[in-house]
């Protein structure tokens, strides 16, 4: 069975992008923001909802969540005071969604009930606020030692990953990399990418673009450690919690 991740901006919305994964007719909703866009989506597709997957319980994740819903609603059990959750998940399930694999990973840090959708054989992963284009999530409602620990466990996926992400922040987050570390080739031909495209036409990027150009995934990289004027052997945790701190200033 054929299945894909098909990502749409959300106008009105925190820069937001929602996803339905699609398997043949059927598809899941994660993270609907308005209802009837999804099932507009949806329709324009030739599918049908059949299920809803929650990444975490910030209310700009679960506003479209229908009070009714024939199918299940999966997510994190501490997600479920927002919504009506049938179907709860805490991390390391495998599901089959319509023959389509899906990999539950708990992610931690950017709130505690967060989770990550992995499809190994597109490969593709829903990231929700945990990992954006040379970004990650903030940790005002979570933690930054946990969300270290969950994006170094995302640092494992292979590397043709395409990552689907829950805003578009990369113009923002481009300006603030180079902020950091100056501009550099990797740097100026995202941000020439970002001039070039709107919220909608975005490029997907993949797990091994990220690797060059998130400061996030480069927390071993002596150039950063410099310019965070760190000492050479800061231990990575060290980098990513002053990275964390630094962007949250920007
Ligand atoms: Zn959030």
């Amino acid at each position: 069975m054929k299945h894909h991740v098909h990502r749409y901006f959300v106008p009105d919305s925190l820069q937001n992008y929602n996803h339905l994964v699609v398997a043949g007719d059927k598809a899941a909703s994660i993270d609907p923001f308005n209802w009837d866009l999804a099932l507009a989506e949806a329709e324009r597709l030739g599918v049908t909802l059949t299920e809803i997957w929650l990444t975490h319980g910030h209310g700009d994740h679960v506003a479209g969540v229908p009070k009714h819903f024939a199918g299940p609603v999966r997510g994190h059990p501490d997600t479920a005071s927002r919504v009506n959750l049938t179907d709860p998940l805490t991390g390391g399930e495998k599901l089959a969604f319509n023959g389509c694999p899906v990999e539950v990973l708990a992610t931690p840090g950017h709130t505690f009930d967060h989770l990550c959708f992995f499809l190994p054989r597109i490969p593709a992963l829903i990231a929700g606020d945990t990992l954006f284009n040379a970004g990650v999530g903030n940790t005002r409602s979570g933690d930054t030692d946990t969300l270290f620990c969950s994006i170094q466990a995302l640092r494992q996926l292979p590397g043709d990953t395409h990552l689907y992400n829950g805003h578009d922040y990369m113009p923002t987050n481009v300006r603030f990399t180079e902020s950091i570390i100056g501009e550099t080739a990797t740097t100026q031909a995202w941000a020439e990418a970002c001039t070039t495209t709107d919220e909608s036409t975005r490029p997907v990027t993949t797990l091994a673009q990220e690797a060059e150009l998130n400061l996030f995934l480069r927390t071993d990289d002596a150039n950063l450690i410099k310019a965070l004027e760190l000492p050479d052997d800061a231990p990575e945790q060290q980098v990513f919690r002053k990275l964390r701190e630094r962007r949250d200033q920007w």
